[in-house]
């Protein structure tokens, strides 16, 4: 009660101008306020038109039925089952694409998202096929990986949740990211060619790894 009588002697000591240029000011300072207030409620508003977008985009392309265990038993050989299905890391060096220098795109094996382009692939020395991009930032997943005494990020097809390796901090230029798959986890298909899956009976891809 002190506090508010000091203020109000305060307050009332003051010139009339003085206070009126404080009513001014506060008056200004709310109008801010509620100004600052409008593009957010506006970009709220835009979001959601954007969140309706991406929706509709999603309802248009068929949803991706993910396959049965036996369907991919079926589909995949032993070395791919496990490092899609069960995060096992394929040997270094002896893996079908470490060292493939062929132009084309790296799908996933499982349900065939193209993930990364020939292009961004680059000697990294590990023995495994590294890129330093995906061919979208949409078509991979991350999540931390505890196994190891150090955390590492965990990469998985955004479609089917397959995994297909880890991304580390020391990548080339332009991204610094590396990004070490396993090639068991990968469908490479060569620039200029065929469809696989198009041409042939949908299995071929698989027939072809298996054959490995
Ligand atoms: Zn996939």
């Amino acid at each position: 009660m002190i506090i508010e009588d000091e203020f109000l002697k305060f307050f009332g000591a003051l010139p009339m101008k003085t206070r009126l240029h404080m009513h001014l000011t506060a008056a200004v300072l709310f109008s801010g306020f509620l100004l600052g207030l409008m593009p957010a409620v506006i970009h709220a508003d835009d979001t959601s038109a954007a969140e309706k977008q991406d929706a509709a985009a999603s309802q248009a392309e068929p949803a991706y039925q993910p396959l049965s265990k036996i369907e991919l038993r079926r589909k995949l050989n032993r070395m791919q089952y496990d490092v899609t299905q069960n995060e096992a890391t394929e040997p270094a060096f002896r893996n079908k694409y470490w060292d493939n220098k062929k132009a084309g795109t790296y799908r996933c094996i499982v349900c065939e998202q193209e993930l990364f382009d020939s292009k961004t692939k680059f000697k990294s020395g590990t023995g495994w096929p590294s890129f330093y991009q995906p061919i979208d930032e949409k078509v991979v997943g991350f999540r931390n990986d505890w196994r190891l005494i150090y955390t590492r990020i965990e990469v998985h097809c955004s479609r089917c949740g397959a995994h297909l390796g880890h991304v580390f901090d020391d990548g080339p230029e332009p991204t610094g990211k590396r990004y070490c798959m396993n090639s068991a986890s990968l469908d490479f298909v060569e620039a200029g060619k065929t469809d696989k899956n198009q041409s042939a009976t949908g299995s071929s891809a698989s027939k072809d790894a298996k054959q490995d």
